[in-house]
């Protein structure tokens, strides 16, 4: 691949401020980016090849660290799906979508992910077209006794229950030998139908977490539970807080360093949302009818009482990021993919336009799915577009900070450089549609 100058676009940096009217992306054979300014400012050595963008929008590509890949299929979250294929197309569907990072937090199975995210890394998993990998390999919870645990529903049978401190270092200490990317716990009764991590359990978790250089990432629902994780030194939420919201302790909790809160917000948005995301276009193309119509029916399904409390639930989550952002709080982009029908590629746009509906100021939301991301999953060279990092590129049609959406209208996706081929990708889920 000789030097390619991208050119006549729109380029947001990810940095949360910087747009550049008018500009160019010098690539390197490499794939990595060497000059990005206004087309003038962008020296062209000889030899460059050239792509007009035709006055596109150029982004970087997004960066999911909440997902659990392998369940989904159609609308149905199963362990019956799970195999190393399924989690092969699902890193091909956030390809198609212009993800080039997901982090699979907490529900691998038989080691499928570790595996996969080590061949990836030593090379042996050799496709330029897969998104880089993380994995917090099968995470912690509290057993019930004479129940089934209160770990997500698709994966309670490989979640390791852990009842004492003792118990949870030492569970740490063997899933630390598979050099997870972080570890996951469960602090949820599930509306009081299940036990849940005590404090001197998760404090054991997070402290042997950290005596060993990981990151600890919780997931909670209730305030309570939030402030009790952070106060025990946990490095993320999975979740905001359901009612009542985000109190001024948490908030000040959240504003520590080096923490950060997930947003999470469009699972629970489409739980209830009949407004006609499920025909459009972006979605159709790598979602089946059959998948489409179970959703709508079980939107459908829902009675006025649950659908108004779903919407009440949804206002206090928005009212929770305007929260976060009023206060400085690090948010990260958290789809929750994979989970109920949060579609791969599909759910991470949807969350982007959650969080500017709610309030969330566009370039800040897309930094959030950026660059802030990055920073946490240590990944130097990807989350912005300057020199010296990858030439990860989301070409979009329209300026998604006229209108958050933009971010599905993709013309192209760019790895290291590369463009993916996403018409072949497209054939392998709706062969023969046209789209777009
Ligand atoms: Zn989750």
């Amino acid at each position: 691949m000789p030097p390619t100058l991208f050119h006549h676009a729109r380029v947001i940096t990810g940095d949360g401020r910087t747009v550049i009217e008018d500009a160019a992306v010098l690539v390197d054979t490499d794939g990595l980016i060497t000059g990005i300014g206004p087309r003038a400012a962008v020296p062209v050595p000889p030899g460059t090849g050239t792509v007009d963008l035709g006055g596109r929008t150029v982004m970087p590509t997004l960066i999911n660290p909440h997902a659990h890949l392998g369940y989904l299929r159609d609308a149905t979250v199963t362990r019956d799906h799970y195999s190393r294929a399924n989690v092969l197309d699902h890193l091909r569907r956030l390809a198609y979508y212009g993800v080039g990072v997901v982090q699979s937090l907490g529900t691998d199975r038989d080691d499928t992910e570790i595996t996969l995210r080590d061949e990836q890394r030593s090379g042996a998993l050799d496709d330029p077209e897969l998104p880089l990998l993380f994995t917090a390999g099968t995470g912690l919870v509290a057993p019930t006794p004479g129940r089934i645990n209160g770990g997500p529903y698709f994966a309670t049978d490989v979640v390791h229950e852990v009842s004492d401190p003792a118990q949870a270092r030492a569970t740490v200490r063997a899933l630390a030998r598979k050099r997870p990317d972080a570890i996951k716990f469960w602090v949820d009764d599930r509306r009081g139908t299940r036990a849940k991590l005590t404090p001197e359990v998760y404090g054991a978790i997070i402290g042997e977490a950290h005596d060993l250089g990981f990151l600890a990432i919780a997931h909670i629902f209730e305030l309570a539970d939030a402030k009790g994780v952070l106060r025990a030194g946990a490095d993320g939420i999975a979740h905001m807080v359901r009612s009542p919201g985000p109190d001024p302790e948490l908030l000040e909790l959240l504003q520590r360093d080096t923490v950060f809160a997930f947003t999470s917000m469009g699972i629970q948005r489409t739980a209830y949302d009949d407004s006609g995301w499920l025909d459009e276009p972006a979605l159709t193309a790598t979602v089946s009818e059959a998948a489409r119509a179970d959703t709508r029916a079980r939107v459908a399904a829902l009675t006025a009482e649950e659908a108004a409390a779903a919407r009440a639930g949804y206002a206090i989550l928005e009212d929770g990021l305007r929260r976060y952002v009023e206060s400085g709080v690090r948010v990260l982009l958290s789809a929750d993919t994979g989970a109920r029908t949060q579609f791969f590629g599909v759910a991470e746009h949807r969350e982007l336009e959650s969080m500017v509906r709610a309030g969330m100021p566009a370039l800040r939301a897309i930094r959030s799915a950026t660059q802030l991301p990055a920073e946490v999953l240590g990944l130097p060279d990807r989350g912005t577009l300057a020199p010296g990092k990858r030439a990860d590129l989301l070409i979009l049609d329209a300026d998604p900070l006229t209108d958050i959406t933009a971010t599905r209208a993709i013309s192209a996706v760019y790895f290291a450089g590369r463009r993916v081929d996403r018409e072949a990708l497209r054939e392998r889920w709706t062969p023969g549609a046209r789209v777009r």
